[in-house]
This record gives C-alpha cells, sequence and structure tokens, in this order.
C-alpha cells in the first residue's frame, strides 16, 4: 500500500496540531496516521485511495456505516440549509429527547451537550450539586473523556492525577476502585460513602479491550448507592443505542441508573452529548435547579436531526439484527482462528461489538480456548484468565498491538482502532463479505 500523501498531511500537520492530530489517540501507530478521504457503506477510503474494511466506524458513533440513508440525509440538509443554528429552542430538540425518554427506561428528561466528555462533566457536577457532596468512584483504568475528575489512578487510599494539568486536591475527590471487585467497593462506601456523591461506570467496560461485568457486579455498585444515598450513572456514551438496541444497555442488564449519559450515535456522526435521568435529578439543571449547565452549540439542529432521524430508522428497519449478526459472526469467527492459533488470547464484546484481546493472563498452550464474546461465564475454560478489571487488560503486549498486529491487518485493507484498548464496532453498512475478508487477515496477521 502506498501511504505517501498521508505521510505529506502528517509532516504539514504536525508544525499546525499538536502531534499532528486533535484526538491523542489517532496517532497511536507510528510512524504516521492514515488520512481519511472519504466513507463508502463499511469502508473507508484514505487520502491515497486505500481502501479499508473500517471496523473504527468513527469510534462508535456511525451505526449506519458511511454511507447514510436518504432520510437522514435529507433531514441533515434541511436543518444545515435552514440556518444552520440560532440560540433558540427548537422543535427537533424536543422530539429527539423525546425519542430517548420513550426508549430508555430509566431517561425521564434530558439535556443534550456537545461530546460524550461534556455529558461525564455535567453529570459529576449534577451529582454534587444534588447530593451536596463531593467524592465520585470511578472504575480503575475507565474511560469518561478528557474530565478532570475521572482522568484519575490510584486506589481508596491514595490517589493522584492520571496526566498532568490537573490539581492533586482535585483528584482527591476521585476514588478509582477496580471493576468487577465489590469487596472494594463496599471498603469505598464504608470509608467515605457520606462524602460519596455517585458512582460512574459503563455497564460493560469499553475502552478497556472491553471488559463484562461479573454477575451481581452491577446489582451491587445499585445496592450501595441506594443505602448510602448517592447516585448510580452509568456512562452509555459507547454501549447506548448499541448494546440492548434502543433500550440502550440497561434494558439489557435489567438496572436502573439514576443518570446516564449519552454521546456518539445519538448524534449521528456529528459532536453530541446528553446526560439523561429521572426527572427529579436531571431539573437541577439550571435554569429549573441551582447546577449551572449551558453551551452555544448544544442542542444543535443538524446534529439533533442526524441522531433522531438514524435512530429512527434503526427503529423501523433490521439494523440491530444486521449489526448483531455480523457481530456474532466476527466473534464466533475469532474464536475459532484462536483456538487454532493463539490460544492464550481471549474474544470479547457482545451485540454490534467485538475485539481479541491481547492478554499476557494465562497459559499460553491451554487446549481449551475462550468460548467467545465474553460474557464472564464461569463455565467458559478461561474464565479465570479473561480480564475482570481495566488493569487486566492494560497488561496487554502493547507493541505487539502497535508495531505488529495492526499495521498486519492495515496492511490487508483492514482498519482497526489504533489503540488497542477500544472496541471495534459492526455498522448497517457492513457485508458478510467484510466479515469474511476480516476474518481472513485476522487468520494471516496472527
Ligand atoms: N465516556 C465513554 C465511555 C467514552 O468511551 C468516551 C469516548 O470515547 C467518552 C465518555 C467521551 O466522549 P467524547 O470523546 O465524545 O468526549
Amino acid at each position: 500500500m502506498n501511504h505517501e500523501r498521508s505521510g505529506d498531511l502528517y509532516d504539514r500537520a504536525l508544525s499546525v496540531l499538536p502531534g499532528g492530530v486533535n484526538s491523542s489517540v489517532r496517532a497511536a501507530i507510528e510512524p504516521y496516521p492514515p488520512f481519511a478521504d472519504h466513507g463508502e457503506g463499511g469502508h473507508l477510503i484514505d487520502a491515497d485511495g486505500n481502501r479499508y474494511v473500517d471496523w473504527v466506524m468513527g469510534l462508535g458513533p456511525l451505526l449506519l456505516g458511511h454511507d447514510l440513508p436518504e432520510q437522514v440525509q435529507s433531514e441533515i440538509q434541511r436543518h444545515a440549509s435552514a440556518g444552520p443554528m440560532y440560540g433558540m429552542p427548537t422543535e427537533i430538540e424536543v422530539e429527539h429527547a423525546e425519542f430517548v425518554a420513550r426508549h430508555v427506561p430509566s431517561v425521564e428528561m434530558l439535556r443534550f451537550v456537545n461530546s460524550g466528555t461534556e455529558a461525564t462533566v455535567s453529570a459529576t457536577r449534577l451529582a454534587r450539586g444534588y447530593t451536596g457532596r463531593n467524592k465520585i468512584v470511578v472504575m480503575q483504568g475507565s474511560y469518561h473523556g478528557a474530565n478532570d475528575s475521572t482522568l484519575v489512578e490510584g486506589d481508596v487510599d491514595e490517589r493522584g492525577p492520571s496526566t498532568a494539568g490537573i490539581p492533586a486536591e482535585f483528584a482527591e475527590h476521585t476514588i478509582p476502585v477496580p471493576f468487577n471487585d465489590p469487596e472494594a467497593a463496599t471498603e469505598a462506601f464504608e470509608k467515605h460513602g457520606d462524602d460519596i456523591a455517585a458512582v460512574l461506570v459503563e455497564p460493560i467496560l469499553a475502552n478497556k479491550g472491553i471488559v463484562h461485568p461479573v454477575d451481581g457486579y452491577h446489582e451491587t455498585l445499585r445496592d450501595l448507592c441506594d443505602d448510602y444515598g448517592s447516585l448510580l450513572i452509568w456512562d452509555e456514551v459507547i454501549t447506548g443505542f448499541r448494546v440492548g438496541g434502543l433500550g440502550c444497555a440497561q434494558s439489557k442488564f435489567d438496572i436502573d441508573p439514576d443518570v446516564t449519559t449519552f454521546g456518539k450515535i445519538i448524534g449521528g456522526g456529528f459532536p453530541v452529548g446528553a446526560i439523561g435521568g429521572k426527572s427529579e435529578i436531571i431539573s437541577q439543571f439550571t435554569p429549573s435547579g441551582d447546577v449551572f449547565q449551558a453551551g452555544t452549540f448544544s442542542g444543535h439542529p443538524v446534529t439533533m436531526a442526524a441522531g433522531l432521524e438514524t435512530l429512527r430508522f434503526a427503529a423501523e428497519n433490521d439494523v440491530y439484527e444486521h449489526v448483531n449478526s455480523l457481530g456474532e459472526k466476527l466473534r464466533s469467527g475469532l474464536t475459532e482462528i484462536v483456538r487454532e492459533q493463539a490460544p492464550a488470547y481471549t474474544v470479547a464484546g457482545t451485540d454490534s461489538m467485538f475485539k481479541l484481546i491481547f492478554t499476557r493472563e494465562g497459559p499460553a498452550d491451554v487446549s481449551d480456548t475462550c468460548s467467545g464474546g465474553c460474557q464472564q461465564d464461569e463455565s467458559c475454560p478461561r474464565f479465570d484468565y479473561c480480564p475482570k478489571t481495566g488493569a487486566d487488560v492494560a497488561a496487554v503486549e502493547t507493541d505487539r498491538w502497535r508495531r505488529r498486529f495492526w499495521p498486519a491487518m492495515k496492511e490487508q485493507g483492514i482498519f482497526l482502532s489504533q489503540n488497542q484498548f477500544e472496541s471495534q464496532f459492526v455498522s448497517y453498512g457492513h457485508t458478510e463479505e467484510d466479515v469474511e475478508e476480516t476474518l481472513a487477515a485476522y487468520r494471516e496477521a496472527l
């Protein structure tokens, strides 16, 4: 493959954009990232004209793939040419909020913002304002965006910022606990319960290789929040309208969070976020309450149109059947390959998410392999080796992924997330042929 033009663009980018990019993970692979030119269905064409089967899908938002259906495109264009924004409320914001509230069990009311980061920032402020407490419990190694309250590492006893630029005193208010460890969460509440405003957790850790909850874990967090008067915030920025279909992951796991953060799919490919939940809590945002929240672009008509029409299209067509069935084919195909070629690796995912986890946990020569689409099933032969926390996955072979595996897939025309911790996503634009081509490439690359 020729990557000359991407190389030239990267050289230019380096002098005007830090690291050559506007989001760190885009340049995780050396020597430089391919620059995108356009998309077609489940495929992406780069600046040199190379075609890839694209399993990144914009890091999750593109549920329908790169070719938006006519009904989505025409609504985007109608709203883009009508203003395109006003600094006034519009009907489309109300319609979008009504759609989400109708389908997501715990959501009665929501506030739209412009990114998943903004959603988790506002949700933590809301929880602090609502409870009058300061501390937030998060999962070690989880990702909730570029949020000063969640970029924290350590444990219940000692913690600090995980990046330069966040005051240590600030990080003191965030308590990281290991995912899937009910005792650690209980201990955090025993020590700090009266100061804990909220637990912020993804239903499935989707930025750490995909780690599923063990049985009863979310129920424990729900009970702890109820017992101590803290809020349970589910971050469904990735899982929202992907896992569990239109009801989101909370309908699949049958858990009722107090607050849910959304992003990605609900903007149909345009910048978006939202904080949803019970009216009593969400109405604490200004102007009906006293927790300040505002944004020039929030509820932007073009974003609202793209997101709402995407969700309507998904409701009226076989979108979830299609993406989930291809997801299942990818996970079972990968499991077969792993069984033959790389038994120590784990295949994880659910619905339209899939991931091969390069874990060093466990023996490399086991004959029993992961049963596929890891759901923390205790009867699976690899249950003990399947990652339970974000930290388990963080011990993976970064170099092997970045220097060998990812480039080997790319050279075969398969585009995976550049960061080895992130999930891959199936879209409505993908086909059975894309799945076959991808599995053949995995076989070769492994
Ligand atoms: N929360 C989760 C679970 C995410 O995966 C992300 C981003 O990937 C965010 C929040 C932040 O969203 P954004 O990148 O739109 O700010």
